[in-house]
This record gives structure tokens, C-alpha cells and sequence, in this order.
């Protein structure tokens, strides 16, 4: 089998490359080690921006926000292409007290993005004080999102093959010759690594300055007859995503444990504290899961070629905005494959 592009990790990055290198003219095989989008992609809760964008670097920023810019056209267009919706929606999010409200008002004025001072009464029945909403705040499904990305990807004609493990790469002179997988080795002209928090590990010695590590994050899954506000909340780093059909995600941990996926009643506890702290009333729980982000420093993830394997390019470390950052990412990993790579994103030797 001989192909342009072998991607590594069927995520909401690897999915988003894989169908930009088709719709590019590029032949392309991905594959993942167990099913695609099950992992972080899968996990996370699929609010379409950083959480207080403040406390970010302008790299982050920048690529969130030329995602979020992105995303709106890119759900439109999986969702004629495919049939599957993936339920975006610009639910604006209302940051309940206590909040920086100077840093923030000052960083939306910059950044041109909508912030309104409010009473939160106007959007929650019964909750006095104030609060700040940022109406062009949108969300995904991401299990939808997962499914269409994965289609537009069968669409286009790029190969998927579930079940391959990707073990290590046989190197000389400078270039990878060829992948081992758990079903035998597979060869390219070009690889692509967007493995997710496992990313790293891969490389071996050859990680260079790359600093992708999991962190895990724990959700709660609430489910009312019907959605019981329509804003996503944030207050102080927990969230409450409202679906349309009347279930509610809140989370999240940020715990670094290292590959360990499990769920842990501390987690569960801590955050239906928090919860009840809000929402005295509220029911049990109908689902727990737990998810590993690629988590980097600073939030910067790695887009671009390896310094020294020159068939070899990353997309991968997006942390707690990866799917936020996924459409914006696959272009810039395009531009450093046409030999237009950004400097901000690069593989650090
Ligand atoms: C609880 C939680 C909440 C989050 N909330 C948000 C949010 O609201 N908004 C947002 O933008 N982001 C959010 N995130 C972050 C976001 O989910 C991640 O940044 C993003 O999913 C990373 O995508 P990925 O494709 O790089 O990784 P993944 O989705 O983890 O995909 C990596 C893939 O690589 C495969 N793989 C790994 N190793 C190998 C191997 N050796 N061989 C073959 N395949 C391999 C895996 O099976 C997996 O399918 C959240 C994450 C979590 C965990």
C-alpha cells in the first residue's frame, strides 16, 4: 500500500488533517489503535473557545480563535456533507462571580470580542448578583462532531484502519522508512502524529523539545426533560454545557496521574459539591467518564515538521482546546507542508 500521508491517532485533530490533505488532493491513511473518537476528543465537553481567554498567551488565542471562526462553516458544511449534526449552537456563556472582571472587560475591548455586564437573574430563574456573558461563545456535540468528521473522511476517499496500533518507526538517513503497527509495518511518503497525550511517547528519543503529557479530566452527565438554562455557565474553571435534548455536562478535573483513565469518587464528590453548591435540587448523575488531554506547556500545541525527521510532521498537544483549535490547526499543518510552517507552533529542538 503506498500513500502520501500516514496519519498516527484518529482524534478530532487527526480526523480534521486527514480532510484537509484530502480535500488538498493528497492520499491519505489514518489509523488508530483502537476505534476513532473515543479518546479526549471524545471526552471533552465541546465549548468552542478557551475557558477565560485571558488567562492565555496570544498563541493560544490566536488559534483558538481562528477555529472558533472556522467552526461555524465547518459544521454546516459535515452536516450537508454527511447528514450528522453536530449540534453546533451559539449558547454564549455566562461567567457566574467571583471572576477578574477588569482583566476580562479589558481583554474582550482588545480582542473585539462581545462581553455584557448582566444580572444573572436574566438568564438563571431565581439567581440574584451579577454576571458577565459572552454571547458568541458556541458549542459542539463532540460524539457527532467525531461521527462527521469521520465520514467526510470515508467521503473523500482517505483509507481508516481501526484496530493498529502504531509501535515504532524505522528510520535511516533522517527519514522514516516505515511504521510498525501491531498488524504489520506500513509505509508513506509523509507521517503525521496526532496521537493525542500519547503522542510523545511514540517518539522515543526522537521526541526532541516535545513536552505532550496526559492530564486527565473528569465529567459529570446530568439529564433533565428539558435543557434547565441555555447558556453554557462557568464559574471558576467548572462548567455546565447544556445539550439541546436536556442533558447537562459539567466539569472538569485537571489532574496529572499520568495514563490512568479511571474515575475516582474523589473527582465525583469534588465536583458534585460544587454542583449542589449552585443547584441544591439537582438529580444524580447518569453517566461519569474520564479522558487524558494532551496536555503541553502553556497550551501551545506542536503543528509542523520534526528538526530533524524531515518526513515527519506533528499536530498535537492541543491540551484543553484541541477541539476548539482542530479546523484552525489542520491549516496551519497544511501551510507547513506546503513549506509555509508557523514559527509560533513548531517542533522545539
Ligand atoms: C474532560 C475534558 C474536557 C474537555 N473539554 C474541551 C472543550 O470544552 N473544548 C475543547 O476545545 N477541548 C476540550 N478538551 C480538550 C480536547 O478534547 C483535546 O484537546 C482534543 O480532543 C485532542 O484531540 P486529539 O485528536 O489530539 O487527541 P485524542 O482525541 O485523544 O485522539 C488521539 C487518538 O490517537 C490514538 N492513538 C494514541 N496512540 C496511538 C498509537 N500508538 N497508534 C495509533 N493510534 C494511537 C488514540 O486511540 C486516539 O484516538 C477536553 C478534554 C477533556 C479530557
Amino acid at each position: 500500500m503506498k500513500t502520501d500521508f500516514l496519519i498516527i491517532g484518529g482524534g478530532a485533530i487527526g480526523l480534521s488533517s486527514a480532510i484537509v490533505l484530502l480535500e488538498a488532493g493528497f492520499k491519505v491513511v489514518l489509523i488508530d489503535r483502537s476505534a476513532t473518537g473515543t479518546e479526549a476528543s471524545w471526552a471533552g465537553g465541546g465549548i468552542l473557545s478557551p475557558l477565560c481567554s485571558w488567562d492565555y498567551s496570544e498563541a493560544v488565542t490566536s488559534l483558538a480563535e481562528n477555529g472558533m471562526g472556522m467552526f461555524e462553516r465547518t459544521a454546516a458544511m459535515l452536516f450537508d456533507a454527511t447528514g450528522i449534526d453536530a449540534e453546533y449552537q451559539k449558547s454564549g456563556m455566562l461567567l457566574l462571580p467571583p471572576y477578574q472582571e477588569k482583566i476580562a472587560t479589558a481583554w474582550c475591548k482588545a480582542h473585539q470580542v462581545a462581553l455584557n455586564h448582566v444580572r444573572l437573574d436574566e438568564h438563571l430563574q431565581g439567581m440574584q448578583g451579577k454576571g458577565l456573558f459572552m454571547p458568541g461563545i458556541a458549542q459542539v456535540r463532540n460524539p457527532r462532531l467525531l461521527q462527521a468528521l469521520r465520514r467526510r473522511v470515508d467521503m473523500l476517499g482517505g483509507m481508516i484502519l481501526e484496530q493498529h496500533e502504531a509501535l515504532h518507526f524505522d528510520i535511516q538517513q533522517d527519514r522514516i522508512t516505515s511504521l510498525k503497527t501491531s498488524n504489520g509495518s506500513l509505509s508513506a511518503d509523509a507521517y503525521i502524529l496526532a496521537a493525542g497525550a500519547w503522542s510523545r511517547t511514540l517518539l522515543g528519543e526522537h521526541a526532541m523539545g516535545m513536552e505532550v503529557r496526559p492530564i486527565r479530566g473528569q465529567m459529570l452527565l446530568f439529564k433533565f426533560d428539558a435543557p434547565p438554562f441555555s447558556n453554557i455557565l462557568l464559574q471558576e474553571n467548572l462548567y455546565f454545557i447544556p445539550r439541546r435534548d436536556g442533558h447537562v455536562l459539567v466539569g472538569s478535573t485537571l489532574e496529572d496521574v499520568g495514563f490512568d483513565k479511571r474515575t475516582t469518587d474523589g473527582a465525583r464528590t469534588y465536583l458534585l459539591q460544587r454542583v449542589h453548591a449552585l443547584f441544591p435540587d439537582w438529580p444524580s448523575p447518569v453517566k461519569h467518564w474520564a479522558g487524558l488531554r494532551p496536555g503541553s506547556p502553556d497550551n501551545i500545541p506542536t503543528i509542523g515538521r520534526h528538526p530533524r525527521l524531515h518526513n515527519l510532521y506533528a499536530n498535537c498537544g492541543h491540551f484543553r482546546y484541541g477541539v476548539t483549535m482542530s479546523p484552525a490547526s489542520a491549516k496551519l499543518l497544511l501551510d507547513a507542508i506546503g513549506g509555509r510552517p508557523d514559527p509560533v507552533y513548531r517542533w522545539r529542538e
